[in-house]
């Protein structure tokens, strides 16, 4: 791969990233304030293979990333195993439970599951290093950020469907095989 030529354009994180403009907006879990129920939800609505987790909608600040799987399989056996957790209980991933009113079901800590450095880059971040990075890194997924905020996010098949827009070639043919 010729990178130089490749990319002298500069397609920009931002371009590749998704959400596009169009698409419906990132899926993200928050740090302590969804339930069991919001995340089973989500979890049955989406076929993600990860959510980054922000402290709060509101400030979209980027806490970590958790992959579907592992969720799916704390969830169900947190159901199974652990006292008083139903439908209603909280979900957190801080170190301490959130305040709840004394009358709340049992809340349900996953600190353990979630990435707290998943890698990330910022919108304006050429595509060329991008694919550079997750070359170099391995990486499965980058998440993406605009003064601070989270932004987006980039997969390792947005990253190579990207590199066959470029070269107009098969993307299981280059880089990642
Ligand atoms: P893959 O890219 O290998 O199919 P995913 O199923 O995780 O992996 O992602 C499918 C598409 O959805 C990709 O284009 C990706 O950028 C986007 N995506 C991944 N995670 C999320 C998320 N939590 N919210 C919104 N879009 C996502």
């Amino acid at each position: 791969l010729e990178a130089k030529e490749e990319f002298s354009h500069k397609t920009l994180a931002l371009d590749v990233m998704r959400p596009r403009r169009t698409n419906p907006p990132l899926t993200v879990l928050t740090q302590d304030s969804m339930t069991v129920e919001d995340m089973e939800g989500i979890i049955s609505e989406t076929t993600y293979s990860g959510y980054p987790v922000v402290v709060s909608r509101e400030s979209q600040r980027l806490v970590g990333f958790i992959l579907r799987r592992d969720l799916i399989i704390s969830i169900e056996s947190a159901r199974k195993k652990q006292d008083g957790i139903v439908s209603s209980s909280i979900i957190y991933f801080t170190d301490h439970s959130p305040p709840l009113p004394p009358t709340s079901p049992s809340t349900l800590k996953l600190r353990n599951i979630l990435d707290l450095s998943p890698f990330t880059v910022t919108d304006q971040t050429p595509m060329e290093i991008v694919v550079d990075i997750f070359r170099k890194l391995g990486l499965r997924q980058c998440l993406v950020t605009h003064n601070g905020k989270l932004l987006g996010i980039i997969t390792k098949k947005d990253v190579l469907k990207h590199i066959a827009q470029m070269a107009n070639q098969d993307p299981d043919s280059i880089l990642f095989n």
